[in-house]
């Protein structure tokens, strides 16, 4: 079997796994990305969500995230240098009422990462279409990362490993407790749709065709609907398929990627035999994958609370900041509203560092999605720039590690916000 050995090993390149990587290299640590697709980006790109959530503290539109997700939205040429407000943000590309930002085109997403990964290429490498597939653990350290590939099965070794894969894989393979919400958030099959005359009667027949359609037995879930019109005036966006199903089982995975995509396909034809606006439309794509929400967990050092959220309970240890509201999908049909409950809006709340630090194996960080919170809590912690800003705060983590020739589980909470906030990231503060 080929061998690999690096400091770092960021598994999974979606919006934690890049900035990890980016953060893990830019601080002074050989790092290897791996990513199961041909492209870094995670949801944005696989699924093609262009979405910024958690960069904006909705009330008051001060942005409670900088760093890297920030340097993300300049070099897109969505903020301004400097920007701290929704204000300095491009006005076409924000909704005030959400609290909400994105990126015009997902696909320039790609680019850009890849861009930023080869600047850096002295110290960080990326194997794309590389599968993390399994682990080795000895004396309670991730000894090695068996990652397949088209070189076969190939074993990597790393001093420190940082989790991204948004489903805890290599924290749950490592033997490190995790846990799942009861009924997990219901998976989404993103499409879009072209050349759509959106007039003044096409939303609400939208809705009303989806509701004939699910009670005739035609569609067996769906939210929404969202129709947006992000990307261009006559290319509608959609939101609205829901499939219950756990990610984690290959074969319910599956099943809900099918499902998925004929859901979205009834709901195309739909529209198009029967809503104005959709006569002449066409199907230009989805995905390419389903989107997942919600899956393991890490139970970390720290577990980030609702009480955390509605008290924003300080720590010293912080290294990002959160402020989305709960933003909870039912399993069932939902109509217009696609959150359940109270749709809670915190006020910027703090991160620890010790929720991205996993029981039981030392050598190992957890970011994303699937970074140590509870079910209400990551209902808010797990949107992207939230994501993005843990990441960064691994990979920062994780090469103050490697300087100080100690492992990932002990290194100091505080020296990586202090780090952090060197290199102008790191929780938001008033200044
Ligand atoms: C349908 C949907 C709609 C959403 N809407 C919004 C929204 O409007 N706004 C918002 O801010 N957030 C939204 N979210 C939430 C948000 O996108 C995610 O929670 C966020 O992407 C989490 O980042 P992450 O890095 O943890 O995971 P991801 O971005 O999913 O990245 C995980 C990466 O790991 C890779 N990977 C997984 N397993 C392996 C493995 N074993 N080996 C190698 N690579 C692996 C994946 O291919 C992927 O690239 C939505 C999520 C979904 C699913």
């Amino acid at each position: 079997m080929k061998i690999i050995q690096t400091d770092v090993l960021v598994c999974g390149g979606g919006c934690a796994g890049i900035a990890a990587a980016l953060s893990s290299a830019r601080n002074g640590a050989k790092t290897l990305l791996i990513e199961r697709a041909g492209f870094s980006g995670g949801i944005i790109t696989t699924v093609g969500l262009p979405y910024f959530d958690g960069l904006i503290d909705k009330p008051s539109g001060r942005f409670v995230v900088k760093g890297i997700p920030l340097e993300l939205l300049q070099q897109l040429g969505v903020a301004k240098v400097g920007a701290k407000h929704i204000d300095d943000l491009r006005p076409d590309l924000i909704t005030k009422y959400w609290g909400s930002v994105w990126i015009p085109n997902v696909e320039e997403f790609k680019l850009l990462s890849d861009e930023l990964i080869l600047k850096q290429s002295d110290r960080l490498t990326v194997l794309y279409h590389s599968m993390a597939c399994d682990v080795e653990v000895k004396d309670g350290r991730v000894a090695a990362v068996i990652v397949a590939n088209k070189d076969g099965l190939v074993r990597i070794e790393a001093r420190q490993v940082i989790d991204c894969t948004g489903d805890g894989d290599i924290a749950h393979w490592a033997g490190c407790p995790t846990i799942k919400s009861t009924p997990l958030m219901p998976l989404t099959m993103h499409f879009r749709v072209g050349n759509v005359v959106p007039v003044k009667e096409t939303r609400d027949a939208a809705k009303k065709v989806l509701i004939e359609a699910h009670q005739e037995g035609r569609l067996p879930n769906f939210y929404g609907p969202g129709l947006i019109f992000a990307f261009a005036k006559d290319e509608c966006y959609v939101h609205a398929t829901r499939v219950p199903a756990d990610a984690t089982d290959a074969a319910d995975f599956t099943r809900a990627e099918i499902q998925g995509r004929k859901d979205a396909w009834t709901i195309f034809n739909e529209w198009k035999a029967k809503v104005p606006g959709f006569e002449n439309s066409y199907y230009i794509m989805s995905g390419p994958c389903i989107g997942v929400r919600d899956t393991r967990r890490i139970v970390g050092l720290n577990v980030l609370t609702l009480e955390d959220l509605q008290k924003t309970t300080r720590h010293d240890d912080a290294v990002a900041t959160g402020c989305w509201f709960l933003d909870i999908h039912p399993p069932e049909v939902s109509v217009d509203k696609p959150f359940t409950g109270s749709g809670f809006q915190p006020k910027p709340y703090d991160i620890s560092y010790r929720t991205l630090v996993p029981q039981k194996v030392s050598n190992l960080l957890v970011a994303g999605r699937c970074h140590s919170a509870s079910s209400e809590a990551s209902a808010s912690s797990r949107v992207t720039a939230t994501a993005m800003a843990l990441g960064e705060a691994a990979g920062t983590a994780a090469a103050l590690a490697i300087k100080s020739k100690i492992e990932v589980g002990t290194v100091d909470g505080r020296k990586v916000r202090e780090t952090l906030s060197q290199n102008n990231g790191g929780p938001f503060t008033d200044a």
